[in-house]
């Protein structure tokens, strides 16, 4: 997989340019400390499902994500009938929330942070 020596980020097969800073991917990263990332949530969605979608549509535009299901299970809800895995937080880097809001209000049902 390539790599943009910069960000640290890892991309798509086929990519050669960092579309974030231009940088020309390397296949594997130096040794040095990879820079650590800061995740932030950029939104929720109605069920674990649809979390895993918004997850693959950022990881296919190069957006590293993370989801938590049941973040605000019992939380949120105050009707109490949230079912376990109903719930799904998309988490993304600090630096790619607009990139990652813009990409998943045009193909998910999601409630933007
Ligand atoms: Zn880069």
């Amino acid at each position: 997989m390539p790599f943009c020596p910069k960000c640290r980020y890892e991309f798509v097969e086929g990519v050669k340019k960092c579309p974030d800073c231009g940088t020309e991917l390397v296949d594997k990263l130096s040794e040095e400390q990879p820079v650590s990332i800061k995740w932030v949530p950029v939104g929720t969605l109605q069920s674990s499902l649809y979390g895993d979608m918004a997850k693959e549509l950022l990881e296919k535009n190069g957006i590293p994500a993370l989801l938590i299901t049941d973040f605000f299970h019992g939380a949120l809800t105050t009707t109490g009938t949230s079912m376990p895995g109903s719930y799904a937080k998309v988490f993304v880097p600090e630096e790619k929330t607009f990139q990652a809001r813009e990409l998943l209000k045009n193909y998910v049902d999601i409630d933007l942070e």
